[in-house]
């Protein structure tokens, strides 16, 4: 990976599998859910991160797509194909926790929504990668530490894939996972 260019496609691609995998597992409660945790100050953090807005760019939207009162929110969900901030993937209200079957379920499912803030942790000094908002600055990013995390964030992404359809975790898929895991509070 020679510049942060190079990230936007396997980053797109895992955030691609990521929502889609949520989706399956997670649409029959979110999909009819009155409460949705989507907020417009959420949605703004997409155009003010450098790194996210090269996303939008990438699927020819700009910051002004964006509408002013309800963000990237429209009436089928979330109209971003990727690029969402982090934390979009990251909460799970106590109700979607209650449904999974077990702590298994509940720790994968959290490790899941993690993996794109584990991709950009400590990207920049202390900042992670969608903290960073002059595109200037992306050019200084630490590419081997990010290219790292993309490995462990897709290495878990598949374990958990493979979950999904198994129910089964070997020795092997939850050390895979601890490299995810020791990011949650
Ligand atoms: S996570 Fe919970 S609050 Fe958010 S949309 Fe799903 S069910 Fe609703
Ligand atoms: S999932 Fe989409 S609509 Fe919801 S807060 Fe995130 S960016 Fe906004």
């Amino acid at each position: 990976m020679n510049s942060i260019d190079d990230l936007l496609q396997p980053y797109s691609e895992l955030e691609t599998a990521i929502r889609g995998l949520m989706a399956k597992l997670f649409s029959d409660t979110c999909g009819m859910c009155t409460a949705c945790c989507c907020r417009a100050d959420i949605c703004e953090e997409a155009t003010d991160s450098a790194f996210l807005l090269k996303l939008l760019e990438r699927q020819g939207l700009k910051a002004d797509a964006m509408d002013e009162r309800f963000g990237w929110l429209d009436l089928h969900g979330c109209s971003l194909e990727y690029g969402r901030p982090p934390i979009c993937y990251e909460f799970f209200c106590d109700e979607l926790l209650a449904r999974l079957p077990d702590e298994e379920s509940r720790v994968s499912a959290r490790v899941l929504g993690k993996l794109l803030d584990h991709v950009g942790q400590k990207a920049l000094g202390g900042w992670h990668l969608v903290e960073v908002m002059e595109a200037e600055d992306l050019a200084k990013v630490d590419l081997g530490g990010v290219s790292r995390r993309l490995e462990e964030a897709m290495a878990a992404y598949e374990v958990i894939e493979h979950y999904a359809q198994s129910g089964r975790l070997s020795k092997a898929d939850h050390e895979i996972l601890d490299a995810i895991k020791l990011d949650i509070p």
